[in-house]
């Protein structure tokens, strides 16, 4: 049995990816730098293995409850996911997905590689519909909950269900949510991706994604395909990369928990701003998107005045972000030009609510 078997999430992410406990062992692992290494072990070369990966998969696998595989960022780590899906395949995907993520999708059907169908996710059944028409053992359905950023919730569990009765392959971005929030693996997902930039390194320094697999005899087959792409397409993160985000996942339970509380305070002063004519909060989590104004003259004016958040893109990290969404050119149309997506940090949150009240009344 593993003795981490009893371990609460919070205590894992501290506890897991440690060295051996020998006396004169380090605490805390180290960064290994080599591009090769002794021949007769079982890692022999760097783009295969990598101990500082190793003991971040320890970790992420732990709170996932599968096994991690770390990428160099979350596009790689979503890449190797589709890639599974033979050319002639059909992908069901959220259509307001992280915009990266869509532009993958384009580019795979443009190219005639994917067939890919976009719906709301959220939309029960015009998902479970849109399942009837697909291939089991070729297609996937590529579920984000909550999506970014117009933070719809997929039933995971039924979507799962349905799938898995059709034979079909699923797939979820946990980035939002983290492991701590939700873990799709126990509701019988075949794989999770992380934008690992995100919550799960926590300050805005660094790019690293990861692929997580369920620990059954399917999931191991999938594990092992996906371990050959990183190794034969080389998106594999840097060592530094990797200890820096495990470094940061350690603090994951209090930052998220923290953030949290603070988007919890937000979005009541939110509702009741009347310069607000929407927030959108999945309940849980720190992401929050509001809608300011008809077009985006005014979310913009909003994102210039604020000086403690920061304009710019990206989430997760402990310090506050704001950005209107359809500022950037990849975004889809159906997000509003009106919606700014709230990634809320650590601070103290009157400081937070004092600098994005004002923002708020000058708009
Ligand atoms: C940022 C993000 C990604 C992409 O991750 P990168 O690390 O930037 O490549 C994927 N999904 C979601 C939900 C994201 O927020």
């Amino acid at each position: 049995m593993d003795p981490h078997d009893d371990l609460t999430p919070a205590t894992r992410a501290v506890a897991l990816g440690r060295p051996e406990r020998e006396p004169g062992e380090a605490v805390a692992p180290p960064v290994t730098f080599t591009s090769t290494y002794v021949a007769g072990g079982s890692v022999t070369y760097a783009r295969v293995g990598n101990p500082t990966w190793t003991a971040l998969e320890e970790v992420l696998g732990g709170l996932e409850g599968g096994d991690a595989l770390v990428f160099a960022s979350g596009l790689a780590a979503i890449d190797a996911v589709l890639t599974l899906v033979p050319p002639g395949g059909r992908v069901i995907a959220p259509g307001h997905a992280y915009n990266g993520t869509t532009g993958l999708l384009r580019e795979a059907s443009a190219e005639g590689r994917l067939e890919v169908v976009t719906l709301d996710i959220s939309d029960t059944d015009a998902v479970v519909s849109a399942l009837d028409g697909m291939a089991g053992g070729r297609d996937l359905l590529y579920i984000e909950s909550p999506t970014n950023p117009m933070m719809e919730v997929a039933d995971i569990p039924v979507l799962v269900r349905e799938a898995r009765a059709r034979g079909i392959l699923t797939a979820v971005d946990n980035t939002f949510a983290t492991p701590l929030l939700q873990t799709p693996l126990a509701d019988g997902v075949d794989l999770v991706v992380h934008s690992a930039t995100k919550y799960l390194s926590g300050h805005s320094d660094v790019l690293m994604g990861a692929v997580v697999t369920a620990p059954t005899e399917q999931g191991r087959a999938l594990r092992e395909r996906i371990l050959t792409r990183r190794s034969l397409h080389g998106a594999i993160p840097g060592p530094m990369e990797a200890w820096i985000v495990l470094r940061g996942i350690r603090t994951l339970a209090v930052r998220l928990e923290r953030a949290s509380e603070n988007a919890r305070v937000l979005v009541e002063r939110l509702e009741a701003h009347d310069a607000v004519s929407r927030v959108r909060y999945p309940g849980v989590g720190a992401m929050v998107s509001i809608e300011v104004g008809d077009g985006p003259d005014a979310a913009d004016r909003v994102c210039a005045a604020t000086r403690l958040w920061t304009h710019s893109t990206s989430l997760g990290g402990v310090e506050s972000q704001l950005e209107r969404r359809r500022a950037q050119p990849l975004e889809v149309e159906t997000v509003p030009e009106s919606l700014i997506r709230l990634s809320v940090g650590i601070e103290d949150v009157e400081d937070l609510w004092r600098d994005l009240s004002r923002a708020l009344d000058q708009a």
